[in-house]
Formats: C-alpha cells, sequence, structure tokens
C-alpha cells in the first residue's frame, strides 16, 4: 500500500528515523492488516522507504529501508540477521559468554523486534503485531544458524492488548524444538545463567547489563554487596564471583529471588567464599530499614525497572530515582560505590546521571564520578528513542 506523509516526517525519515506516527500520515491508498508493506512516497511521489504497517498503533509504520525499495522476506532477513552478527561478532565468537542479544529492534533495522540467544535457545519476542505475518520468513534464517535447537516466541504487553492478534499468538509459541523444562542455560563471561523466557522479564534475563555486571565483577573484591532490584541476581553473582564477601539480594518478587538462590548455587565453584542473604520486599521500604538498623556496605547496586512507560510520568521517575540515591547514600561505607542505573527511555542520560550526582551533593554526601555507562555492543541505537539505557559507577567522598 503507498503511504504519502507530512513535509515534516519526510525529512525525518530521510533523517533516518526508522517511525513514521499516524498524525504524520496525509494519505494511506488503503485500509490493511497489521504487516502489511507500506511504501511511502515524497510529494513528487518519488519512492522513499518501505515499512511494516501497524494499523492500531500510534507508530503507524515502521520504516525497515529508506533511500532504496527493498522486497521483504525471507532473503532480506537473513542479510539483516548476517549483518548483526558481524557487528557483535568479538561477542558472538566468546565461549565464554553464549547469551547475547542478536537482534535489537530499530537499532538492527528490525523494528519492532527482538532475538535474544541463550545457548542453544533462541527467544524472539515482537513489540507489535507487524512482525507475526513475517515469522514463517524469520524461523528458517533462525533454525539454519549454528548450535539452534530450540525457538520459542513470545508476545509483549501491547499485542495481548490488540484484538486483531489471534489469540494462539497471546501465549509462547515453539517454533522449533521442544519447550526448555527449566529455562535456556548459557554463560555469561564464564558464569552459569538460565533464562526463563516463559515466565521472566524481557526475554527471560537482563543481557543489557552485561558490562556493568562485569564492572561490578572488578569492583566487589572482598566487599559486601548490596543489589537493589535484583531480578534473577545477575549482578548478585557477578560480585560474588569478583570475591565479594556477602552478597545481598532484595526484590519484591519472590520468584525473582529463588531463581537468584539458584544462580548463586549453580556458581559455587566460581565464588566459593560468598554468602548470600536475600531480602524480599519493597526496596524503598527495605532500604530505609537497612539504613536504621545501620547495616553499611562497600557497593550499593541499584537498577530499578523503568519508572516512565507513558509521557506524563518523567517527573514522577526523577522523584523516584532521587528517593532511591537518598536511601542508598546512606548505607554506603567510607569509600563505598554506588551502581544506579535507570532503564527509563523518557528520562535521557544528563538528567539522570545530574539528578543522582546532585542528590548527593544535596544531602552532604558527594559522590566522586568513576564512569557513567550506555549501551553494549549488543544493544545497538539507531534513533534518539532507542537510547534508555545508563548507569553510574561513583564513590562515596567519605
Ligand atoms: N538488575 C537486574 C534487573 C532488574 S529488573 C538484572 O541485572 O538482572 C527490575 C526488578 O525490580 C524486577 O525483578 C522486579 O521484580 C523488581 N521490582 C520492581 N518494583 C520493585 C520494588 N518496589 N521493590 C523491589 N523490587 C522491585
Amino acid at each position: 500500500m503507498a503511504v504519502r506523509v507530512t513535509p515534516v516526517a519526510e525529512r525525518a525519515i530521510r533523517s533516518g528515523h526508522p517511525w513514521v506516527f499516524e498524525n504524520s500520515i496525509r494519505e494511506m491508498s488503503r485500509q490493511a492488516p497489521a504487516g502489511s508493506t507500506a511504501v511511502i512516497f515524497d510529494r513528487k511521489d518519488r519512492f522513499m522507504a518501505v515499512g511494516l504497517l501497524d494499523p492500531e498503533s500510534p507508530i503507524r509504520v515502521r520504516i525497515l529501508q529508506e533511500g532504496s525499495p527493498a522486497e521483504l522476506g525471507e532473503a532480506l532477513f537473513r542479510e539483516r540477521i548476517r549483518q548483526s552478527l558481524e557487528l557483535r561478532s568479538p561477542l558472538v565468537r566468546r565461549s565464554d559468554t553464549t547469551g547475547y542479544r542478536m537482534v535489537s529492534g530499530e537499532g538492527d533495522r528490525f523494528p519492532g523486534l527482538v532475538i535474544d540467544r541463550y545457548g542453544a535457545g533462541v527467544v524472539v519476542k515482537s513489540y507489535t503485531p507487524a512482525w507475526l505475518p513475517w515469522l514463517p520468513d524469520l524461523l528458517p534464517v533462525l533454525r539454519e544458524l549454528e548450535g539452534v535447537e530450540s525457538i520459542v516466541h513470545l508476545p509483549s504487553r501491547r499485542l495481548l492488548n490488540d484484538p486483531a492478534v489471534p489469540e494462539a499468538l497471546r501465549e509462547p509459541v515453539q517454533l522449533l524444538g521442544p519447550a526448555p523444562e527449566d529455562g535456556f542455560p548459557f554463560l555469561e563471561e564464564g558464569l552459569h545463567f538460565r533464562a526463563h523466557p516463559r515466565v521472566g522479564h524481557k526475554t527471560g534475563f537482563y543481557l543489557d547489563q552485561r558490562e556493568n555486571r562485569s564492572r561490578v565483577r572488578r569492583l566487589a573484591k572482598d566487599a559486601r554487596v548490596l543489589n537493589a532490584f535484583s531480578y534473577t541476581g545477575g549482578f548478585s553473582v557477578a560480585a560474588a564471583a569478583g570475591g565479594a564477601r556477602e552478597v545481598t539480594s532484595l526484590d519484591l518478587s519472590g520468584p525473582a529471588l529463588h531463581e537468584a538462590e539458584r544462580h548463586f548455587t549453580l556458581n559455587r565453584a566460581s565464588a566459593p567464599r560468598a554468602r548470600h542473604r536475600i531480602i524480599e520486599g519493597d526496596a524503598f521500604e527495605k532500604l530505609e530499614a537497612l539504613g536504621q538498623a545501620g547495616e553499611r556496605f562497600d557497593l550499593v547496586i541499584v537498577d530499578p525497572p523503568s519508572f516512565a512507560r507513558e509521557r506524563g510520568q518523567e517527573d514522577d521517575a526523577l522523584g523516584a530515582y532521587a528517593a532511591l540515591t537518598r536511601l542508598a547514600l546512606p548505607l554506603l561505607d567510607p569509600g563505598g560505590i554506588l551502581v544506579q542505573a535507570s532503564c527509563t527511555a523518557r528520562i535521557e542520560a544528563d538528567t539522570f546521571f545530574h539528578i543522582v550526582l546532585d542528590t548527593a551533593r544535596r544531602m552532604h554526601s558527594p559522590l566522586d564520578e568513576i564512569e557513567r555507562t550506555g549501551h553494549p555492543p549488543d544493544h545497538p541505537i539507531r534513533h534518539p528513542e532507542g537510547a534508555y539505557l545508563k548507569c553510574l559507577f561513583a564513590r562515596n567522598r567519605g
């Protein structure tokens, strides 16, 4: 189908932006179902871009290719996946790391689609129903990758609320091989983890924090560590492997903590020394309680979920980040390290770093920056909205 857009949108598309919003469409040749090919023409009827239609979303078209025509299908997907793997080649070649993001949506020119590799397992997650009709073209490309034995498709929350999505695709669907009974086992820097795509967050693990976990591992020698919002204990295990004396995992979710405990056991050989303690509950309450109880740590990790999923929630999110900094700082020993992360795309990195550092200054507990980190190479950024992850490593001046 042919689509014509406003002049502003034309400029955005030419500069490589992958989204065409509903309100920038001037003319559409016909109504069509999700995943239909949308060909965008400029005011002089010249070809501009080709993308996938998402008729129920404000992001009405997601662009796959700009500047020259492309036939969507298996051959294009094969070439794109080859490029994705090439971009990640140092990671893909590592034998001590078998979990990585193979396709990161817009960042890899698969807008709205994520593909994660966990050892012999592959998890495909669609964030728009526009990908559903294309799964049969994608599947052969994934099947032929070396070592792949199991492929599962997950619907995002957005698909569950779309009346046009068939009932069968609102559940995880096994596309190849047996469903993993106990998650997909994989390695991260030699440590053993399991991703649980059917019950977990994202695709079952937070691959995006790999490099920050690695940094924590290097900083954790002999440390007493608190990991708030621990989920399944990725940072906890990394700290233990780095020589931490004691690690506390704190999360609201009992099942996540149970899995953190299991991850600890799985990695005993790499961390024979560390004690693991678990606290189940709301981090805001428990951090305060730990402070009041006089507990102190050498390393405090604070990696909460996104606080502003919708427009208008940005101020609340900033308030929550400041509150977490205020609660974490009194828990740090002099010279102790705060690792605070944000995955809220609506909060820019500089704003986040400022709020953490400024909160510390106001509390007369200034922080010396060690490092500001962003996305790892398997989560490339190609448009501003795609930049979500930032993390501050800073030392309490004492
Ligand atoms: N750091 C983790 C990912 C954290 S995801 C990793 O590297 O794997 C965010 C976690 O915060 C989830 O496990 C969720 O259960 C937890 N969570 C959400 N709200 C919370 C709250 N108010 N208190 C404690 N944990 C919370």
